[in-house]
């Protein structure tokens, strides 16, 4: 299973919450632009994916 992000979902004009409730610091934002994955870091919690509410982080697809 592998944490990803849909670009076409994320407006990108925002700070990213999803940053804040990922409890590894996994999730890393540039700017405004969509966040990317650390791989190594993120434990599959799914936090990410129930928060983000343009539902553009989806889990093992
Ligand atoms: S699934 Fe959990 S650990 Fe992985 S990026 Fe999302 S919030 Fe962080």
């Amino acid at each position: 299973m592998a944490i990803m992000i849909d670009n076409k979902r994320c407006p990108e004009n925002h700070p990213c919450q999803s940053v804040r409730v990922c409890p590894v610091n996994a999730l890393v934002q540039q700017g405004y632009k969509a966040p990317k994955v650390n791989t190594e870091r993120c434990i599959d919690c799914n936090k990410c994916v129930n928060y983000c509410p343009m539902g553009a982080i989806h889990n093992g697809e």
